[in-house]
């Protein structure tokens, strides 16, 4: 018997004309992510990715796993594929379903018949395919109205597809169809899930994380490549550039009065993202902060720091408060590597009495006692570049 995996769409449904980008940007994107389970063939109709295996060496537990995190998809369900006539239906029925039927009271079967040539209605197949299940598995009744499990017959183009409901998965809008963002990446709990949530609604993501070695320890930039490598299990992979704010940082401690210290410096290192955003062709840039979660993130304070770019910064978790951010961290797995104690650049100069409510003029006059400019040139020209990918393909 032959199992194949159908992923059917999210959002994608909705498009219009512009369907079929979506459609062979989601295509793309599966091949390329389902790769380490073996070779596959993809087709589409009526807003359903087909996944068939070309042979037996295929994975399919790792190929549905992989699949439930590829953007665009809303289920995902692996399911018995056979000839269009009733008599190969029910043989593959009775022989695939009883597994997935097994330790449920309840069942109803569901036909649906894509192809209106064949001669039987959907109501007509879902009886007869509900009575062969009856006769195998008399430990289980039919339940029309609330069945605690609901198996599908569909007849489509070229076959019959049997399953029993798919998982859920990953929702969202194709990796990559909606611009490119570079993600200003900490070791907090924060600013991963602000990039899974943009790559989540169709953001091709890029990182850049600001070390300041020695006061950061190198092993505090290894746990920020394993959050990026977290989030490559829904990207794919990623490029993160690093950048040394240590002279920056130094020089600060001399010039900078301590109550401007933190919004002088994330000015700084939003210029310096808008750099590597221009260099890798991103066109926005997005941060974890929340409003009003630490000082530098009062209102005042963000009006300030969005006035070192000229570049659109996004703040998807920016109403969410720190549980709802917690439990996507926790859903995508990178809480746990997110709350290891390590030192982050922004928190290694920290002043007592940093600025709420700041006023730009002031800010200004504070940022004009040091030349930031030629700092910041030799930081950039010292960037380094490390392409993150999953834990699979490394
Ligand atoms: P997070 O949990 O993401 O670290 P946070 O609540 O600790 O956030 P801050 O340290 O003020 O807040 O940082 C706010 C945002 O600035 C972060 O979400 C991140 O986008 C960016 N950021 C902070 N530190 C760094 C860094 N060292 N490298 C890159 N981006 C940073
Ligand atoms: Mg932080």
């Amino acid at each position: 018997m032959k199992e194949i995996i159908l992923c059917k769409y999210g959002e994608i449904v909705l498009k219009g004309l512009n369907k079929p980008y979506f459609e062979s940007a989601l295509t793309k994107e599966m091949k390329f992510r389902i790769a380490p389970a073996g070779e596959f063939d993809f087709f589409h109709s009526q807003s359903v990715l087909y996944v068939s295996p070309r042979n037996d060496e295929c994975d399919i537990d790792l190929a549905v796993e992989l699949a439930k995190k590829v953007f665009g998809i809303a289920t995902v369900a692996r399911a018995a594929e056979c000839e269009k006539n009733m008599d190969a239906i029910i043989k593959t029925a009775v022989e695939y379903l009883p597994e997935k039927l097994r330790g449920y009271k309840t069942f109803k079967v569901n036909g649906k018949r894509g192809d209106k040539r064949f001669p039987l209605t959907s109501p007509e197949i879902a009886r007869e395919v509900g009575g062969a299940i009856c006769d195998v598995m008399p430990e289980i009744d039919v339940d029309l109205i609330d069945p605690e499990i609901t198996a599908m017959v569909e007849i489509r183009e070229d076959s019959a597809y049997i399953h029993a409901g798919g998982e859920r998965g990953a929702g969202g809008i194709p990796y990559g169809t909606c611009g490119k963002a570079t993600l200003l990446l900490s070791g907090g709990i924060d600013s991963p899930v602000a990039g899974y949530m943009m790559a989540r609604r169709g953001a091709a993501i890029e990182a850049i994380h600001f070390e300041s070695f020695p006061y950061t320890s190198e092993r505090a930039e290894e746990k920020v490549a394993e959050l990026a490598s977290l989030i490559c299990e829904y990207t794919g992979r990623m490029r993160m550039r690093v950048i040394s704010m240590t002279e920056i940082q130094e020089e600060m401690t001399k010039k900078i009065n301590e109550e401007y210290f933190t919004l002088l410096l994330r000015r700084s290192m939003m210029r310096l993202a808008a750099r590597a955003a221009k260099a890798g062709g991103a066109i926005t840039l997005v941060t974890g902060e929340s409003l009003g979660q630490v000082a530098s993130q009062t209102m005042p304070a963000l009006v300030v720091t969005d006035s070192a770019v000229d570049m659109p910064v996004l703040r998807p978790l920016i109403g969410m408060d720190k549980e709802e951010i917690i439990t996507i961290a926790r859903k995508i797995d990178t809480f746990e590597t997110s709350i290891q104690p390590f030192e982050d650049c922004c928190t290694v100069f920290t002043p007592k009495h940093p600025k709420t409510r700041p006023e730009l003029e002031k800010v200004l006059a504070e940022e004009a006692k040091m030349d930031f400019a030629s700092l910041e040139d030799k930081a950039f020209a010292n960037l380094r570049i490390r392409e993150i990918r999953r834990a699979i393909d490394t």
